[in-house]
């Protein structure tokens, strides 16, 4: 098969960095024809890549005028970071070996893209098609919700922005712009591309090859709330091209201190007191402005500043100015002590409490406008707990009014569990579990890894080792799984800690009739696993080795379900 650029790997041919791809390295971000590599490879099979000839496909991207269109393009200020405008000007001004060239927009059958009109066997590159799929998307959208898609992308006032990881630059400040402006109306270059750093792990790339990284479906998985990982991002975001760390730490002190202990805390401080003793009903902050009170007012006056910092896609600093006025409301609740004032029946104590509550809550519908783009779903909490229509920006400067009942308070949002964390980087090893169906062999990726089970490389330490929770289970049940063809369902009795049921790949070699009352060993905290058929709520450990045959274990007589095996 013709091998797209990306299957195939070798050493960068500029800064001799091994394994990188056949468009770009990633060591040095050189971009090449993978004709370039040194000692290329094939990532499907390792062999050597053999050259064929074969009729392509240009869009003259060397052609003058298309030259000077991306020049002024590149140029106009303000449209990309100084860092992306500089390397894309590099790109376009190279000369000798590093002149701009014509880009090839066809591959060779079989390939995954779409098909060449009235050219058999052609395919379009996928970096063609793809910018083209994000307004392809937005015109099925507007079908659907009745705009003229021509009419709108024409409309002087439509601004035009893309959001894209360092490693698409190429492709989006050259290609792309260069594409719209000669493809014509409606069409148009976008007016800014920005560009982010990648996210990496304690300090290291993250790869799905090398199965280190977050993967965002099991946290998912894991019940985990997509909108915590939002405004960690966020705090971690600002405007240039950075990289950032996920730190496991980090993340579940900044969700749990900051925005939970401290945005969120002010509300389940508050609202409770004004439900209790005011009848549900707030004062407005208008009352009593220029007074003792007014951490409304500080909240309003910020608006701008963190506004500018959302423009300026200055994330990080947005947060920062948004905890330090949730601290500094928190102090003020500190200093009001409504839960010692509600204690006083008497009138004047109850007029303190409800002001103290209501301007700290005026303060908290403020801060939820602020965060309300990062964090939607818990707005939406916040609109139902204050009783309130969406909010948008422009209700900054509408306060709630006199006398308006809120709702009660309910939980907006949960805390990071540690185990969840734990979880989310206990990658599975899925070649030693037989609770998880073998997926369809792949092509074993370059080296072979997997292939030999007769020697482990890595040692583990015996906290390692703790850290599996192996326990003897009885199986109290096994059945058939409709449908599966490597399944069996089996209920364990696994003492102190309760039944599990676990889907175990062992159809092929027990009777399950013959497994019922049978004891073996369970691995019993492995994170749950959602699959087709059920939750599968542990691993059973069984043998096996090259020949066929696949052999449960089972301990001496005389262990009893729920004990460790250590
Ligand atoms: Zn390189």
């Amino acid at each position: 098969m013709f091998l797209a650029d990306r299957y195939i790997k070798g050493e960068c041919p500029k800064c001799h960095a091994k394994d990188q791809y056949g468009d770009a390295c990633e060591a040095c971000s050189s971009v090449y024809a993978p004709t370039e590599l040194i000692n290329p490879y094939s990532t499907l099979s390792g062999a050597t890549p053999v050259l064929k000839t074969s009729d392509h496909y240009f869009f003259k991207l060397s052609d003058e005028k298309c030259v000077a269109y991306l020049r002024e393009w590149l140029d106009t200020p303000g449209r990309l970071q100084p860092q992306v405008a500089n390397k894309a000007r590099e790109w376009l001004e190279g000369d000798g070996d590093q002149k701009l060239g014509d880009w090839d927009i066809s591959r060779d059958a079989p390939y995954f893209g779409i098909p060449i009109p009235d050219a058999p066997g052609k395919y379009f590159y996928v970096w063609l098609d793809a910018p083209i799929g994000y307004l392809a998307s937005f015109k099925n959208y507007c079908t659907r919700v009745g705009i003229d898609f021509n009419k709108f992308l024409e409309d002087p006032k439509t601004e035009q922005i893309h959001f894209i990881g360092k490693d698409i630059i190429y492709f989006h400040t050259l290609f792309w712009p260069a594409m719209l402006e000669f493809a014509g109306k409606p069409y148009k270059a976008p007016n800014h591309v920005y560009v982010h750093g990648f996210i990496q792990l304690g300090g290291e790339k993250m790869s799905k090859s090398r199965g280190t990284g977050l993967s965002p479906l099991r946290y998912l998985d894991l019940g985990m709330n997509p909108e915590w990982l939002r405004y960690y991002i966020a705090a971690k975001l600002n405007g240039s091209v950075e990289d950032i760390d996920f730190n496991p730490d980090d993340f579940m002190a900044r969700v749990n201190s900051d925005l939970i202990g401290k945005y969120v805390n002010i509300a389940s401080r508050c609202a409770g007191f004004i439900a209790r003793q005011c009848d549900g009903r707030v004062a407005s902050v208008d009352l009593f402005e220029g007074s003792v009170f007014g951490q409304a007012s500080d909240a309003r006056i910020a608006s701008r500043e963190i506004a500018e910092y959302y423009d300026q896609r200055e994330f990080g600093k947005a947060i920062r100015r948004i905890m330090d006025i949730s601290d500094q409301v928190n102090r003020f609740v500190d200093r009001g002590q409504p839960w010692n004032i509600a204690k006083d029946p008497s009138e004047s104590a109850r007029d303190r409490l409800l002001w103290v509550c209501s301007d700290a809550l005026e303060a908290f519908r403020l801060l939820s406008i602020y965060l309300k783009p990062i964090l939607p779903d818990l707005a939406k909490r916040v609109e139902k707990l204050l009783n309130l229509a969406p909010l948008s920006w422009n209700d900054v400067n509408s306060p709630l009014p006199h006398d308006h009942k809120i709702g009660t308070y309910e939980h907006l949002m949960t805390r990071v569990d540690p185990k969840q964390l734990d979880a989310l980087f206990d990658t599975p090893k899925e070649t030693v579990s037989v609770t998880t169906p073998t997926p369809p062999s792949q092509p074993s990726p370059v080296k072979g890894e997997g292939a030999s089970s007769v020697a482990n490389a890595t040692t583990i330490t015996i906290d390692d080792f703790a850290k599996v929770d192996l326990r003897i289970a009885r199986i109290t049940n096994a059945e058939h799984v409709e449908g599966a063809d490597k399944l069996l369902k089996i209920t364990l009795d696994v003492g102190a800690l309760g039944t599990r049921q676990v889907f175990a790949g062992i159809k092929s070699a027990y009777d399950p009739a013959t497994l019922i009352g049978k004891h073996t060993v369970v691995v019993a905290n492995l994170a749950p696993r959602k699959m087709k058929f059920g939750m599968s709520e542990g691993m059973v450990l069984a043998a096996s080795g090259d020949a066929p045959g696949l052999f449960l274990l089972s301990p001496d007589s005389g262990a009893q379900p729920g004990m460790k095996v250590k």
